[in-house]
């Protein structure tokens, strides 16, 4: 079959011309593949199968995995790589990518934030941290960790001075209901973080990256979207880490 794939992972073995690779798939979600002789710089197949590119892959199924036997570039987006930051971030977004999309089942919608978020890095068309924010929160609400953003969970007001939001819940509850942080923990959430966090949760897909928000504003949402996630699922990257050392 052929389906178009951004390539999220490479695994290579010392002294093996095939090409090990993590893919996410338009069809298919995540699959793990192998590419004939792809370590080959020579080889028709080496630039398509290398982490970061989105190829048009042909595929076969093995036993275990698949096997590639064609891959055309699509967009190996080039500029990704000419900052080490840059970098480091699109690698983290394809670890996360990794672990939240579904396997052997359709995955359009997560390809396309993918694909989205490395366009706007590549380009320098957003601040690299909202790109990650957004990435982050939609992708995890597409996975099943959406946050309940729309209304104080006690008094169900829908707008306050101050919300506090539960990373471990992910509900939110108003500075009136608990003007101290609660017991379990919180971040305190102005209106504008709030309706940051409501327009990328719950806006239709095409206008998630569409917002404008001070700079101060984006580096809290980036934070408080990066707790969100790492207490939600429990884990940490080390990707990431490594994106945070820099
Ligand atoms: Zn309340």
């Amino acid at each position: 079959m052929i389906s178009d794939a951004l390539i999220i992972r490479e695994n290579n073995n010392i002294g093996e011309a095939d090409r090990f690779v993590t893919a996410l798939t338009r069809e298919l979600g995540v699959i793990r593949a192998s590419a004939r002789g792809a370590r080959n710089i020579k080889n028709r197949n080496a630039s398509a199968t290398q982490l970061l590119s989105y190829s048009r892959l042909n595929l076969i199924k093995g036993r275990d995995k698949y096997i590639i036997t064609d891959a055309q570039p699509i967009d190996v987006f080039f500029k990704l790589r000419s900052d080490i930051k840059i970098t480091a971030l699109a690698q983290y977004f394809c670890e996360l990518a990794g672990i939240l999309a579904p396997q052997e089942e359709p995955a359009e919608e997560f390809l396309r934030l993918m694909l989205n978020s490395l366009h706007f890095l590549a380009e320098k068309k957003r601040n690299p941290l909202l790109v990650k924010a957004v990435l982050e929160l939609r992708m995890l609400s597409m996975a099943g960790f959406m946050p309940n953003l729309i209304a104080c969970s006690s008094c169900g007001s829908f707008e306050c001075e101050s919300m506090w939001l539960s990373p471990m819940t992910g509900s939110i509850i108003c500075n009136h209901c608990s003007p101290a942080q609660p017991t379990e923990g919180g971040f305190p959430l102005s209106p504008d973080l709030l309706a940051a966090m409501r327009h990328i949760a719950y806006t239709e897909f095409d206008k998630c990256f569409s917002f404008t928000m001070s700079e101060d504003g984006i580096k809290q949402l980036s934070i408080y979207a990066e707790k969100y996630m790492l207490v939600q699922l429990g884990r940490s990257f080390k990707t990431l880490e490594f994106y945070n050392s820099l």
